[in-house]
């Protein structure tokens, strides 16, 4: 709390000092004299005079306004000297110079928010550009990758499917066919969950939604990478679509929603009967349905056993 130390000083003389302080004053010609609070001397000493606001001792040589004799007798800097005469006099603190303050600091802290937002959008954004030539230069072939990928039933994608050193990768795309992400699940299971080029966003999906119109029947939505590969080779005539993880699905229902209510598009969840697979599947039924799509037009296929290809599987 800060004090303007011109109302203390208007608020408390140096007379009301002194004698708050016990001393006696006595008026000689235009002074007042007393004994000094400072240096002491009997109640009948004159050495300390006040004249005006300002006093003097000729005892102890002393001198100077309210406030250097409140530094004195309470052995202190000047700023404590103003806030004691304050307690004094009864000054509270003024407030329209905190008020001032709070405000500017307030602003300095939007602004430092806001540069920090466009910093992280603008790093995104360079991310999310270099995301579609990182994809360019991943290997169409890998040994190792291909034999993870039959283990699990998945062949023949086609470049559709890549390989970074170690990795599985699909393209996060946007509904225009943008990739703004590359996504990647490690070969040898060490981390099992598929990871991002960093920076990018993860809000995309597999798939390439501008295939819409040479697809037929309903638009698939897996709940991840494993499933989506699966699903391709299940129903060739159909458009995957697969989410960046099962809580994404309801996300993605909202980028494509307003396409498929203008074409009468069914959306059928692909989803395991877990409980994540359960609550994805209820959080993007909900989307789709505040996004106005009919009840008639969605459907959930609810994977049997472990995988969506558990048949497709070697052996
Ligand atoms: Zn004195």
């Amino acid at each position: 709390m800060a004090l303007d130390k011109e109302s203390v000083r208007d608020a408390l003389s140096v007379r009301e000092y002194v004698e708050y302080l016990g001393i006696q004053l006595r008026r000689v010609g235009n002074s007042l004299r007393g004994a000094c609070p400072l240096c002491g001397g009997s109640k009948r000493a004159t050495k300390f005079s006040i004249t005006g606001e300002r006093w003097h001792c000729y005892g102890c040589g002393e001198s100077g306004d309210v406030f250097a004799l409140a530094q004195l007798m309470e052995r202190c800097d000047f700023s404590s000297a103003v806030k004691q005469i304050a307690g004094i006099a009864g000054v509270a603190p003024t407030v329209e110079y905190d008020e001032s303050e709070r405000k500017r600091r307030q602003q300095v802290r939007a602004m430092k928010e806001r540069d920090k937002q466009k910093r992280q959008l603008r790093e995104r954004q360079q991310a999310e550009t270099s995301a579609g030539a990182v994809w360019e230069h991943l290997a169409l072939e890998s040994e190792s990758g291909r034999r993870y990928l039959a283990k699990r039933g998945i062949w023949g994608l086609h470049g559709e499917v890549r390989f970074g050193k170690n990795s599985v990768c699909l393209p996060l795309r946007q509904t225009d066919g943008r990739i703004t992400n590359v996504v990647g699940r490690y070969i040898d299971d060490r981390s099992p969950k598929i990871r991002g080029l960093k920076g990018c966003g993860t809000l995309g999906m597999f798939g390439d939604f501008r295939k819409l119109d040479v697809t037929t029947g309903p638009v698939m939505l897996t709940e991840g990478l494993a499933d989506w590969c699966s699903a391709r080779l299940l129903w060739t005539e159909r458009l995957i679509l697969g989410a960046h993880g099962g809580h994404r699905m309801a996300d993605i229902t909202r980028m494509i929603a307003a396409q498929l209510k203008k074409r009468g598009r069914a959306l059928m969840f692909v989803a395991h009967r877990d409980n994540a697979g359960k609550r994805a599947t209820k959080a993007a039924l909900e989307a789709a349905r505040s996004e106005g799509l009919l009840d008639e037009n969605l459907f959930v296929y609810w994977v049997q056993g472990n995988d969506l290809n558990d048949e497709l599987r070697e052996p």
